[in-house]
C-alpha cells in the first residue's frame, strides 16, 4: 500500500469513522469540570497531516474542543525553549507515574519532585517555570501555538477555565504541596490560574495535528522551514510522549497504538509518527484511566489499517 496517497488516507479514515460506531456508549464523558460534561458525547473527528504537507479530515475534524493535558506538551517545549532544559529537568522527571493524573501519592513519597512533566503536578512545575519567566504567561502561550500552527485565533474558553477554577480542589492541593517542598516558585494562585488557562485552550483536530508536525520533521516547521525546536528535542519529547503521554494507560496504548501521543480528558488524542505524519483524533468518552475510550480505538485501527506503528 502507497500510504502517501490521498485518495488511500481519505478512505481509511471513512472506514475508520464506520468502524468505531460500536464503541460509542462504553466510555464517560468527564464531568469533574462541569463544562466539558455539557460536550455532545457523540462526537468524532481525526486529522492527519503530513510533513510532506498533505492534510486529510473527516468526521468533526474543524470543530474546536477542550485540549486539557494535551496543552502540557506545549507548555513544556515552551518552557524547555524559554527557560531552558537543565533548569526544568532539576525540578521535574522524565519516568511514567502508574498512577491517575491528578494523583498526590507518588509527589509525598518523592518529596515534590513530580515523576514527569505530563501529569498534573509536573505540569503545574512547568507552568510555574513560566509564570516565574514572564510577566503576561498565557500571551506566550498563544504567541507559541500561533508560531506552531500559523493561526492567531486559537483562544482559551473562559467559560471552562472557570468551571475549573471554581473545582479544582486536587490541583489546589497538588500546587501547595509543591510549594511546601520548594518546588513551586512563584505563589500558587498565579500557577493555578495559568494552569487553567492553558488546559481550557480550544483547538481542532486539524489545529492540533498541525501544530505536533514539527515533531514528526525534527523540530523543522513544514509551513516556514524554520527550526523550532532542536531535533535532539523533538525525538526527547516523542520518547517522553511514548512512555508518560497517556497516565497510566500508557503501557496498553503502547500496545495497541505504539506511537508517541498526547491525551486530554477533552477527548483529543494527538500521535506523531516521526519522519512520515501527525494524527489526532477528538471522541469525548473517556476509558478508565481518562484516555478516550473511542479515540483509542479509532487510532489502533489507524495503526493497523497503515502499519505505521513505530515498532
Ligand atoms: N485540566 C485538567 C486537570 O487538571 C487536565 C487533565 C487532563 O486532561 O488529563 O485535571
Amino acid at each position: 500500500m502507497k500510504i502517501d496517497d490521498q485518495t488511500t488516507y481519505s478512505s481509511i479514515l471513512c472506514d475508520i469513522q464506520s468502524e468505531i460506531q460500536p464503541e460509542f456508549g462504553k466510555g464517560k464523558v468527564a464531568n469533574y469540570i462541569p463544562a466539558l460534561a455539557n460536550v455532545d458525547p457523540r462526537k468524532f473527528g481525526m486529522a492527519v497531516c503530513t510533513i510532506h504537507g498533505g492534510e486529510w479530515l473527516c468526521g468533526d475534524a474543524t470543530e474546536r474542543f477542550s485540549i486539557q493535558s494535551i496543552s502540557k506538551l506545549f507548555t513544556l517545549l515552551l518552557a524547555l525553549q524559554e527557560v531552558g532544559a537543565d533548569a526544568l529537568w532539576k525540578r521535574v522527571g522524565r519516568e511514567p507515574s502508574g498512577s491517575a493524573f491528578n494523583s498526590l501519592v507518588l509527589l509525598e513519597a518523592e518529596k515534590g519532585i513530580p515523576r514527569n512533566p505530563f501529569i498534573n503536578a509536573g505540569a503545574l512545575v512547568v507552568t510555574d517555570s513560566l509564570v516565574e519567566h514572564f510577566s503576561d504567561p498565557i500571551r506566550h502561550v498563544l504567541a507559541w501555538i500561533c508560531e506552531l500552527t500559523g493561526d492567531n485565533n486559537i483562544r482559551v474558553d473562559d467559560d471552562v477555565v472557570r468551571s475549573e477554577a471554581a473545582c479544582g480542589f486536587t490541583n489546589a492541593a497538588i500546587a501547595n504541596f509543591l510549594k511546601a517542598h520548594g518546588n513551586l516558585h512563584a505563589e500558587v494562585m498565579p500557577v493555578l490560574e495559568t494552569y487553567y488557562q492553558h488546559c481550557g485552550l480550544s483547538m481542532s483536530c486539524l489545529d492540533l495535528a498541525r501544530a505536533v508536525l514539527p515533531l514528526a520533521n525534527q523540530g523543522i516547521s513544514i509551513r516556514t522551514r524554520n527550526a523550532l525546536m532542536p531535533s535532539a528535542r523533538a525525538r526527547r519529547i516523542n520518547s517522553l510522549m511514548l512512555t508518560c503521554g497517556l497516565y497510566e494507560g500508557v503501557g496498553n496504548f503502547a500496545f495497541r497504538v505504539g506511537i508517541p501521543a498526547k491525551s486530554g480528558v477533552g477527548g483529543g488524542i494527538v500521535g506523531v509518527v516521526p519522519g512520515k505524519l501527525t494524527i489526532c483524533v477528538w471522541s469525548p468518552e473517556l476509558d478508565e484511566a481518562g484516555n478516550s475510550l473511542v479515540g483509542t480505538k479509532a487510532l489502533e485501527l489507524f495503526i493497523g489499517k497503515t502499519g505505521l506503528s513505530i515498532f
